[in-house]
């Protein structure tokens, strides 16, 4: 893993406008998630959102829904709509030019757990506040605990924010959402993503059985001419950011050839998947995410 950030001031502009568009995505989940609303048809709508905006994207639009922290997106065939009840974090991002976007707030459909979602901002809103060059990372950590933990709730301790480099979502360092002692210092000039989560869980995610986000790993030999048609597909068109099958599901007829080529993709270690992950006592989970230029004497946000 690369530290992250150290943009060259062309790619900085391109952040820029990948983290303006980003945010643009999330205005529009913010409008189009209702009660009863598809996910489906609400992620189809931001995808093409940014498409016809001139962008890629930086990962599959993720809407993971009450206990569910992070990964869930919908499947091709995805029939699931919205409850009024619903505790939904969209976290998503735009990508050109290898620049990658990485944002998230959560809508609370039923108004009941503000308190929650509130908890997960004002801890984003106060990390953000004490972010410059040389801050040691622990120092945010404690800052989104401390937060978190005034409202009534805990962080998510093994979730958190990081560096985002060239083509490279999560890379040094990794920012706790917790003191863990780490002294590495943040440097001026250095592209990040905060991401507190609250909880009234037990504060840690673990996986789910549910797949539909891949990356690719490697080319691997197989004798399933679906997989192999996936896997080239998969390799011209994202070999360095996630992908969705759903993404894939123009290639083939049936959605038994969609998943069973997916599956034998991963059998054989071509890709891997990034399974949608659950708080593991079923808490209540809100996140918010924001991406931020390190400066000398503060940071430049760039999700706006
Ligand atoms: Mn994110
Ligand atoms: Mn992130």
């Amino acid at each position: 893993m690369e530290k992250g950030g150290f943009l060259n001031e062309e790619q900085i502009k391109t952040a820029e406008a990948v983290g303006s568009i980003s945010y643009k995505m999330l205005e529009l989940a913010r409008s189009k998630i209702k009660e009863g609303a598809r996910l489906l048809d609400v992620a189809n709508e931001i995808e093409k959102y940014a498409k016809d905006s001139g962008y890629e994207l930086a990962f599959p639009v993720n809407m993971s829904i009450n206990e569910y922290a992070a990964h869930y997106t919908p499947t091709a065939f995805d029939d699931k709509v919205f409850g009024k009840n619903d505790v939904v974090k969209v976290d998503l991002g735009a990508k050109k030019d290898g620049v990658l976007g990485d944002c998230a707030i959560t809508i609370d459909l039923s108004g009941e757990n503000q308190k929650l979602v509130d908890a997960s901002k004002e801890a984003l809103d106060n990390a953000i506040s004490k972010v410059k060059a040389g801050v040691k990372i622990s120092e945010i950590g404690r800052i989104v605990d401390e937060t978190i933990r005034s409202k009534g709730f805990v962080p998510i301790k093994n979730l958190g924010g990081h560096g985002v480099g060239l083509h490279d979502l999560h890379a040094e360092p990794f920012i706790p959402n917790y003191d863990n002692g780490d002294d590495t210092e943040l440097e001026e000039g250095m592209v990040i993503a905060l991401e507190p989560f609250a909880t009234n869980g037990k504060g840690y995610v673990v996986n789910s059985d549910i797949f539909e986000i891949y990356g690719y790993i490697e080319d691997a030999p197989t004798r399933d001419q679906n997989a192999r048609k996936m896997l080239a597909e998969v390799k011209s068109r994202y070999e360095h950011e996630p992908f969705a099958v759903r993404w894939l599901s123009g290639l083939f007829d049936s959605r038994f050839s969609l998943y069973s080529a997916a599956r034998e993709l991963m059998r054989v270690g071509a890709i891997e998947a990034y399974p949608a992950l659950v708080e593991s006592g079923k808490g209540m989970v809100a996140q918010t995410e924001a991406e931020m230029l390190v400066e000398k004497d503060g940071c430049r946000v760039l999700t706006k």
